[in-house]
C-alpha cells in the first residue's frame, strides 16, 4: 500500500508498536499517523479496525502515544513513573468498552463499539501498556542504543540484550555506519 506517508513499523508488542508510529524522538522525527487517516490505518493493521476518526481523536491519541513513551521510557530506566503520563494512560484505559473475545481457532481478538470506536481502541492500547510497564508480560522495558532514536522497546531476547528497537532501520542504520567507517 503506497500512501504517500511514512510507513507503519511492525512489532508484536501493541503499545511499543504504537509509541513507535512517531520515530526518531531526538533526530529529525518522523510522524507516521499526520492524520486522521493513517491512525485508522494503524490501527486496522493492529487488529483495532474502528470506522472513523476526527481531529480531536487523533490529537487524544498522540497525547496517549506520548504518554507511554514517557512512562514507559522512565519504567525502563528505573525512574519514578512522571504522575501527567500515568493520569492519561488511566484515563484512556478507563474509557473504552472493547471487549476481548475468540475466534474459533482459538486466538483473541477485540470487539469494538462502532459507536465509541477510536476511544475503545485507544483503550485496549493503554491497557496493553499498563500490563507492559507493570512488568507482567516476559520481558524487560529498554531503550534503543540510537541516539537519535531512543525508542522504547520490550525486550524479549533471552540474553536481555537486544540493542535497538528495530533490526530493520535502526539496528541496519548502525551497522550500515560502522562498515563505513570500517572503509574510511
Ligand atoms: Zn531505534
Amino acid at each position: 500500500m503506497h500512501t504517500g506517508f511514512p510507513d507503519f513499523r511492525r512489532g508484536n508488542v501493541l503499545a511499543t508498536c504504537f509509541t513507535g508510529t512517531l520515530s526518531e524522538r531526538h533526530g529529525v522525527a518522523v510522524e507516521r499517523i499526520p492524520t486522521p487517516r493513517r491512525l485508522l490505518d494503524w490501527l486496522d493493521l493492529n487488529g483495532l479496525a474502528v470506522p472513523s476518526c476526527t481531529d480531536e481523536e487523533l490529537d487524544r491519541a498522540r497525547e496517549l502515544r506520548e504518554s507511554i513513551h514517557s512512562a514507559a521510557t522512565a519504567a525502563a530506566v528505573q525512574d519514578p513513573l512522571p504522575a501527567s503520563a500515568l493520569r492519561v494512560l488511566n484515563d484512556c484505559s478507563a474509557q473504552g468498552t472493547a471487549a476481548a473475545a475468540l475466534t474459533p481457532d482459538g486466538n483473541r481478538f477485540w470487539r469494538l463499539s462502532p459507536a465509541s470506536g477510536v476511544e475503545d481502541a485507544l483503550s485496549v492500547i493503554a491497557a496493553d501498556a499498563i500490563s507492559v510497564i507493570a512488568g507482567e508480560r516476559d520481558g524487560k522495558l529498554a531503550l534503543c542504543a540510537s541516539p537519535t532514536c531512543r525508542a522504547v522497546f520490550l525486550d524479549t531476547s533471552q540474553s536481555r540484550t537486544r540493542k535497538w528497537c528495530d533490526m530493520n532501520t535502526c539496528g541496519n542504520r548502525q551497522k550500515k555506519a560502522r562498515l563505513k567507517a570500517t572503509r574510511a
